[in-house]
């Protein structure tokens, strides 16, 4: 985090710490659960998505001011030391360009004999919008292909890249198995991303692979960190990237929270496993007012924001 945003993240706490109570995951659960649970008027939870390098200074800030916040981490990241699909593609296009990327992508698609007709992806400078030609490059890797063929795409990109070129790129991306465990002990709570961050619902997964990018993560963070893991984010989290109430409760897992990303309030009526998140970019809401606002307009009963 540069200094400026680190500077804003920690004026961000304050003014949460000073309108609102921050509770911890536990709180929420127990308020879902309808334990008595006092004061949650204007109560907010802090979750931090993608297993991120930054998030390390985050938890530490946080933890100054007195806060516990959840972390989601895809576990790619710790069992395969491999970044999470949207990572590679972020990393890529900053560092990259789209024109490179798409020759790498484009790269790929040969390689593994993917149609190149029903899938590629070209840009003309000056020609084609840029943001457009990245929205329908992310919605074949998300959607359209299958996970585990974007899969295969984005590993081939990011080890003829990024890893090449950054051998530490890892670390440059991803919290490590260190940094999580000092999370820990800092006490914030950690829960998965999926294996690899993709949508678990349009994947349409196989047993086998539901297993791989829901159920074991659960146990992978449990053994590593020592800790419960009790809830699960939803990777791009919203509503065609999620299961309903009923379909997680049909796969009999064991966690006790969902997290999607649809901004709304939580009430003891939200069902556990579709709970609402607002969705905080430090650098696209440059001042705590509009923060605030943008609070403000989502909260009645109790809210939790996501970071
Ligand atoms: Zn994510």
């Amino acid at each position: 985090m540069p200094g400026i945003r680190v500077a804003e993240f920690n004026d961000h706490i304050r003014m949460l710490n000073k309108y609102y109570q921050i509770i911890t995951l536990n709180d929420a659960h127990k308020f879902l659960n309808s334990d008595p649970y006092p004061n949650v008027k204007n109560s907010i939870l802090l979750t931090f998505d993608d297993g991120l390098s930054d998030h390390y200074l985050a938890a530490k800030i946080l933890s100054k001011h007195g806060i516990k916040g959840t972390f989601f981490i895809p576990t790619c990241i710790l069992i395969d030391k491999l970044p999470a699909n949207p990572t590679i593609i972020h990393y890529c296009l900053a560092i990259y360009g789209i024109q490179k990327f798409l020759v790498m992508y484009r790269s790929a698609l040969r390689k593994y004999n993917i149609s190149m007709s029903k899938y590629n992806v070209s840009f003309k400078k000056g020609i084609d919008n840029p943001l457009g030609i990245i929205l329908n490059v992310k919605s074949i890797l998300k959607y359209k292909l299958k996970h585990n063929i974007a899969r295969k795409i984005l590993l081939y990109i990011y080890k003829n890249s990024l890893l090449r070129d950054y051998p530490n790129a890892m670390e440059i991306m991803h919290l490590t198995q260190d940094q999580i465990s000092k999370m820990t002990k800092m006490g914030h709570s950690v829960g998965p991303h999926s294996h690899t961050h993709i949508s678990i619902a349009s994947a349409r997964l196989t047993e086998k692979d539901f297993v791989k990018e829901v159920i074991n993560p659960k146990k992978i963070l449990e053994d590593l960190f020592h800790v419960p893991v009790i809830a699960f984010s939803y990777p791009f989290g919203l509503r065609q990237d999620c299961l309903t109430q009923q379909e997680l409760v049909n796969k009999k897992t064991e966690y006790k929270l969902a997290f999607t990303i649809e901004e709304a309030v939580n009430t003891k009526n939200t069902p556990s496993f579709e709970l609402n998140r607002c969705s905080v970019e430090i650098r696209n809401r440059n001042n705590v007012k509009n923060l605030k606002n943008d609070l403000e307009k989502n909260i009645n009963a109790n809210s939790y924001i996501h970071k």
